[in-house]
């Protein structure tokens, strides 16, 4: 079994080897000076095998794939009518740093555009958590998902951080809504260490194949979310996940995903796998070209789009 997956993986990404378009992400400095020959694919099944090719053990920042995560655990925390009356959950269709906010509320419309995943992170823990504890909930919380220890890439953090004026922006405005109470740069800077944690491809199939798990990561044993949490989570990566290319993965792919702007994307198939994919040369929307034509070819072949008749 383990070649013939191996070999179907190794197969997979010879078909998309050659692809050299898109560009990698350019707004912070350090993503810029990326790899961009890399690529990789694991599946992680339910029951903690993990298959993998390419460049499965090397290290790159989470960014977006971070946000249904800390999405789970705000949820966890705070439970489900907090989160909600700060945090939509419709599609916005609009690209990840847009300033999408309810007209009159001004509460962010999903937790996958930035709007939103900076407010779910300042939802995350209790009430009288500090910033700096408050981000270590979340760094542990993305351990529990991967199943290991996860540390920050601190050059990709201040690299970011120094660039971070759109995201400012845009707590700043949460701030003067009230959906933020807290100080909007602490916010800012809590979620920059969110998105620079550090993860492998392999590290990814594991914290996909939890959601897929229901919640449950098949490698510890751990149940890091209740079940609930993380249907809420993979509906919201269904119709949100993919900026807005949401609509187009949704038809031709048909599985919950993620994707973040170092290149890494994530699917979780509810039940059966969690998929992740790493190459940094990303499309006009912000997703990656090669890790797209991938789960095109997952989806495909093995008739993975949820909406097909099994
Ligand atoms: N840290 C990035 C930002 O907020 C994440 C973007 C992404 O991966 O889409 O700009």
């Amino acid at each position: 079994m383990l070649s013939v997956v191996t070999d179907y993986l190794t197969e997979a990404l010879g078909h998309v080897e050659e692809d050299r378009s898109g560009s990698l992400a350019g707004y912070i400095p350090e993503l810029a000076a990326a790899d961009p020959h890399c690529l990789g694919a694991a599946f992680a099944m339910v029951d903690g095998t993990v298959y993998g090719a390419g460049d499965v053990d090397t290290a790159f920042t989470i960014q977006s794939i971070s946000k249904p995560f800390v999405y789970a655990l705000a949820l966890a925390d705070r439970g489900f009518e907090e989160v909600l009356a700060k945090v939509g959950v419709e599609p916005s269709g609009e690209a990840f740093n847009q300033i999408s906010l309810e007209p009159g509320s001004g509460r962010p419309l999903n937790p996958m555009i930035n709007a939103g995943a900076i407010t779910a992170h300042s939802l995350v823990g209790s009430h009288d958590l500090d910033a700096a504890e408050r981000t270590r909930r979340v760094i542990a919380g993305l351990s529990a998902f991967a199943g290991r220890p996860l540390s920050v890439d601190e050059s990709v953090c201040s690299s970011e951080m120094a660039h971070a004026h759109r995201n400012l922006a845009i707590a700043h405005m949460l701030r003067s809504y009230g959906i933020l109470d807290d100080d909007p740069r602490a916010v800012v800077d809590g979620y920059i260490r969110q998105c620079s944690v550090l993860v492998t491809a392999r590290d990814l199939a594991i914290m996909a194949a939890t959601l897929a798990d229901h919640g449950l990561n098949p490698l510890s044993g751990e149940r890091v979310v209740s079940e609930s949490v993380i249907r809420q989570v993979l509906s919201v990566m269904a119709t949100c996940g993919m900026y807005d290319a949401a609509g187009d993965w949704a038809t031709q792919v048909g599985i919950p995903a993620k994707s973040g702007v170092a290149g890494g994307l994530i699917g979780a198939l509810p039940g059966q796998v969690g998929i992740a994919t790493f190459s940094p040369r990303l499309d006009a929307h912000g997703n990656s070209v090669r890790g797209v034509a991938l789960f095109e070819q997952f989806s495909g072949d093995m008739g993975l789009h949820v909406m097909s008749v099994p």
